[in-house]
């Protein structure tokens, strides 16, 4: 295990190479779940209305899996479809054996409710980790699906041999999706945890005292360097665009002058995230259709 020191610059934590040796082990994995079931597995996309925010975000994900031997499509549904429309959708691709792994846009259009629609997805091909029975599983420390940032921002740590066990690690954020699972597991990898949130009083005083620190607040320049202990792991989750830039929610320049170890943004927890989910689908198919079952 490495043991990060204050140098000045800090080390540059990037998610692309780690997730190019994933993509290469899912590939091996969907070659052999094709040759022994006749068809690669597969993935649907609900998606609601072309034109959201996100579409260009699940486009990544479907060329990510076409890439790999994935068989990734959107099962759309119009801009204004009812919830009782889109339940019943993600029901028929739970029913379809063809389909191993749902994941929804998000976020949802206001007039349909977020947990009518994570209900409605059979939690084994819950791959985003949203259902209730994952987030559950995750919560008592057990195997369920996770969701893929959360999981991203963690598996960047071990990966990159930054030690976790024994640390005080600051969660930035409380979203079920992003910053409490990113908390549950760094408890599992025997961190001492410390959530802070909008109503935090005093953020600054919580993570000048970490270890580790993961930004999921969706707020560019949330961390600045002068709040960093020196030597600290920064693992930055947050997407934003300013004056036409992706950036995270942790100023990078300052930070990186204080920190041990930081991920940017891009190319840090992101590429990540897009190469788990894909470690998630195989894994669905996988347990869904052991082998010698058919489709
Ligand atoms: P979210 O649902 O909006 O949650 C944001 C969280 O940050 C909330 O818990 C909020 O506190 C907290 N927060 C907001 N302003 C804060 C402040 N000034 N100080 C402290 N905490 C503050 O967002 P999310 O879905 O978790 O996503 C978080 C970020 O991750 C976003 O930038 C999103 O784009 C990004 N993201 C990245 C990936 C990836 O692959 N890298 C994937 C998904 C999301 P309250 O609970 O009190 O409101």
């Amino acid at each position: 295990m490495t043991t990060i020191v204050p140098t000045g610059a800090a080390r540059l934590l990037q998610g692309g190479p780690i997730a190019a040796e994933i993509r290469v082990a899912v590939a091996e994995d969907v070659a052999t779940f094709a040759a022994r079931h006749g068809r690669p597995p597969g993935l649907a996309v609900v998606i609601i209305g072309r034109d959201a925010p996100s579409a260009v975000y699940l486009e990544q994900i479907l060329r990510g899996c076409a890439k790999v031997g994935i068989e990734a499509r959107f099962a759309e549904l119009e801009g204004e479809a009812t919830e009782a429309a889109v339940v019943e959708r993600i029901q028929q691709l739970n029913g379809d054996p063809t389909v191993d792994g749902v994941i929804v846009q998000m976020p949802l259009p206001h007039s349909i409710r977020l947990r009518s629609v994570i209900d409605a997805i059979d939690p084994a091909k819950d791959i985003d980790g949203i259902h209730p029975l994952n987030a559950g599983l995750l919560r008592l420390g057990y195997d369920g699906f996770l969701p893929a940032t959360a999981h991203a921002a963690v598996e960047i740590l071990r990966r990159s041999e930054i030690e976790i066990a024994g640390k005080d690690a600051v969660v930035i954020g409380r979203s079920a999706v992003v910053g409490m699972p990113a908390a549950f597991l760094l408890v599992k990898e025997d961190a001492t945890v410390t959530v802070c949130h909008s109503r935090t009083t005093d953020l600054a005083a919580h993570v000048s005292k970490a270890d580790i620190v993961v930004v999921a607040a969706g707020r560019p320049g949330l961390v600045t360097g002068s709040m960093l202990k020196a030597g600290a792991v920064v693992v930055d989750v947050g997407i934003n665009v300013v004056d036409g830039h992706l950036v995270g929610d942790v100023d990078f320049e300052t930070a990186r002058e204080v920190a041990g170890a930081i991920t940017p943004v891009p190319g840090g927890v992101g590429p990540l995230t897009n190469a788990l989910l894909l470690t998630h689908l195989v894994r669905a198919a996988q347990r869904q259709h052991p082998t010698g079952s058919n489709p």
